[in-house]
């Protein structure tokens, strides 16, 4: 088969990593034997150097030695300890407003469960929940949830697979009736990255609230949540944060919703409360977004994600998201100089302002083609029905492990089915 003339060669590659300024970062993660390419830092970000010896020294000094002690040494304010770094790294968010805790899940439920609560104590006729048919999974179930126990409807947005959530279908969507917008930021599948602030302002000028899902935004695109206007955010820590399976996650709410005695957070916690060890009657909320805390703390999974955001701070986002794009160039470059007869499809946004940190290609083998990458130690990820996912994550994947990885995809593609 002849290829393009354009077509990337391993050379090119290689003088892309010569000539990136991040080139230093991918040796400062834990070594993965055996591993040719990770191309899932979107789904799992590997463990920074030094974090197996931050958790021992968790354990061995702070809990070991110092035990019940470290709350009262440290522990109890690394909620929003942990999450100001987030927020100041990750978020542009200005101290105060970011908590780490609970998973996604739970926290995605916990805030949206508070603005549309306040949203009907406010404005009885706001009974509507606005968000897309393409939106992550549990995005959508935990708004079915919340709908179900509070007598709402959700009113849903068809998104084209290929692109994501668009201003104008926002616009159509929101109404007098709008209680809340829920939009991922950059959807999981097409990579697609909303326009943040204008779809927020249309919302606001319809007197709803928009709750953004940064799961596949923070840590790959810059996101500026106190300069859009941004009421609330939810978000993964494990992903291109490399805080670690399963990490606690991060949950923004800005100022002007702290503290309304209308906005609450259904799961009343001790440790959210005011003074938790007076032990009193009653709940009373802690003042400003500690009151998004529920109970005990996460703290051992909080060694891991306070390594993997000093080292996005350090990198700083804005290089980050430089070197995500020559990354995905450079995969669009690749995937775009195979034959046509490979059949494979393009299911991502190519213009740079919308496309985010991955991308999805399509083939009717990507099961089985992905099974075997994984067993030769190239590792993207499948998702249904057809979807291959390339999550390059900047600070520890080097353009020629993309490359390799791409010319692994293909090979597996030109063997026999
Ligand atoms: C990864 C992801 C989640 C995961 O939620 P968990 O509670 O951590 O399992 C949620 N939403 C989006 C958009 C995601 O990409």
């Amino acid at each position: 088969m002849s290829e393009s003339p354009s077509a990337p060669t391993r050379e090119d590659a290689l003088a892309l990593d010569a000539a990136d300024p991040l080139a230093a970062f991918p040796d400062r993660f834990e070594p993965a034997q055996g591993v040719v390419a990770y191309l899932d830092g979107n789904s799992l970000g590997r463990p920074v150097a030094g974090t197996a010896d931050a958790v021992a020294r968790l354990v061995r000094q702070e809990w070991g030695t110092r035990l019940i002690r470290s709350w009262d040494e440290g522990w109890m304010t690394w909620p929003t300890e942990v999450g100001d770094l987030v927020g100041r790294a990750a978020l542009g968010a200005a101290a105060g407003q970011t908590v780490v805790a609970d998973s996604t899940t739970v926290l995605l439920y916990k805030v949206l469960r508070a603005l549309v609560d306040h949203q009907v104590a406010v404005h009885p006729h706001r009974t509507e929940i606005v968000l897309d048919t393409d939106n992550f999974p549990t995005d959508r179930y935990v708004s079915e949830g919340v709908a179900a126990e509070r007598g709402l409807t959700l009113r849903w947005i068809d998104t084209d697979p290929v692109a994501g959530v668009t201003p104008e279908q926002v616009a159509g969507a929101v109404g007098p009736r709008t209680a809340v917008v829920l939009v991922s930021h950059v959807a999981y599948r097409s990579g697609w990255v909303a326009d943040a602030e204008r779809i927020t302002t249309l919302a606001h000028d319809a007197g709803a609230l928009v709750l953004w899902d940064t799961c596949h935004s923070a840590g790959s695109v810059p996101v500026r949540a106190d300069d859009w206007g941004w009421d609330a955010a939810v978000g993964c820590d494990y992903k291109y944060l490399n805080g670690g399976p399963g990490a606690p996650a991060h949950a923004y709410l800005a100022f002007r919703l702290h503290d309304l005695p209308t906005l609450r957070q259904p799961v009343q916690g001790w440790m959210g409360r005011r003074d938790p060890f007076l032990m009193e009657q009653g709940y009373v909320p802690a003042p400003g977004v500690r009151s998004l805390v529920s109970g005990t703390p996460p703290v051992t999974g909080m060694v891991p994600v306070r390594l993997g955001v000093e080292m996005l701070e350090a990198a700083g986002i804005e290089a980050v998201r430089a070197k995500s794009l020559r990354l995905t160039d450079l995969a669009l470059a690749v995937v775009d100089a195979w034959p046509a007869a490979l059949g494979v499809q393009v299911a991502s946004p190519r213009e740079h302002a919308r496309r985010g940190g991955h991308l999805t290609l399509r083939h009717p083998r990507f099961r089985e083609v992905t099974a075997r990458l994984w067993q030769r130690g190239v590792i993207p990820d499948f998702r249904s029905p057809d979807g291959l996912r390339l999550g390059p994550a900047p600070l520890s994947t080097r353009f020629v492990e993309l490359w390799d990885g791409l010319a692994a995809v293909r090979e597996e593609l030109e063997r026999e089915g």
